[in-house]
C-alpha cells in the first residue's frame, strides 16, 4: 500500500512569500532559507517586515487567493488522489495556505500555525515540530506504507531521502547537483510517470469497479 507525500510550494502552488514580495513591492520579502539559512531568523525578519508595513493575515491570504495553484495542479492532484493516498507536507502555515487548499479541493495538509492577534496581525508562528516532513515519512513507513515523495528544494531532501522513492520536481540546479541520487522531473506528466514506475497502477487503484467473483451468487 502506497502513500504519496508532496511538497506544496514549488510543486502544487507558487512560492507564497515571493508572490507577497511581488504584489506588495517589498523586495526584502524575497529572502528565503537560501539567503538566511536559519529559519527562525528568517521568519522573525519576515514578521518584522509585515509589522513595519502594516500587512495583516488578510493581506497575505489575499495574495494566496489571487495567485492560485500552478497550472494543471488541481487536475494532477485529483488524478493522484483517485489512485493513491496523498498527503501534502509543507513548511508553510495553515492560515496562508487556506485559499489555495480550497482551490485544490481540501487535500490533507500537514504544516504549521501562525499566531494572529485581534487586529489580524501576525505576531508569531509555531512550528508543529522541527523536520516534520522526514518525521511524517518515517511514521508512515512505521504504519506499513510504501512512501513515494516529491519536492523541489533543500527543505525536502530529508523527506526524499527517508522515502522509499524520492523525486525532485522543477528543482533549482544546485539542488539537482547536490542530490544526484534523485530522479528529476519537470512537469506533472513526468512526475506521474515516476510515481507509476515506483507503484504500478494495478497494485494501487482504489476506485476501480469491483470485479464480479465467479461462482458466488
Ligand atoms: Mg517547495
Amino acid at each position: 500500500m502506497e502513500i504519496i507525500c508532496l511538497d506544496l510550494e514549488g510543486v502544487l502552488v507558487p512560492e507564497i512569500w515571493i508572490n507577497v514580495a511581488q504584489r506588495t513591492g517589498i523586495e526584502a520579502l524575497r529572502a528565503t532559507t537560501r539567503d538566511v539559512p536559519d529559519y527562525d531568523t528568517l521568519m522573525r525578519q519576515r514578521l518584522g517586515i509585515l509589522e513595519t508595513h502594516g500587512l495583516t493575515l488578510a493581506d497575505i491570504q489575499g495574495v494566496s487567493e489571487a495567485m492560485g495553484p500552478l497550472d494543471g495542479a488541481r487536475e494532477f492532484l485529483d488524478g493522484l488522489r483517485q489512485r493513491y493516498q496523498v498527503v501534502i507536507l509543507s513548511d508553510t502555515f495553515y492560515e496562508f495556505a487556506e485559499p489555495l487548499m480550497r482551490r485544490l479541493d481540501w487535500p490533507t495538509l500537514f504544516c504549521h500555525r501562525l499566531k494572529v492577534d485581534g487586529d489580524n496581525r501576525i505576531v508569531d508562528y509555531a512550528l508543529r515540530m522541527p523536520d516534520h516532513k522526514a518525521a511524517a515519512v518515517r511514521a508512515f513507513k512505521g504504519l506499513n506504507f510504501k512512501v513515494l515523495a516529491a519536492g523541489d528544494s533543500y527543505n525536502d531532501t530529508a523527506m526524499l531521502t527517508e522515502a522509499d522513492t524520492g523525486i525532485l520536481f522543477q528543482a533549482p540546479d544546485r539542488v539537482i547537483k547536490e542530490f544526484p541520487e534523485f530522479p528529476v522531473t519537470w512537469d506533472y506528466d513526468e512526475l506521474g510517470q515516476q510515481f507509476a514506475l515506483a507503484a504500478p497502477a494495478t497494485e494501487t487503484a482504489i476506485h476501480e469497479s469491483p470485479q464480479p467473483v465467479m461462482g458466488v451468487s
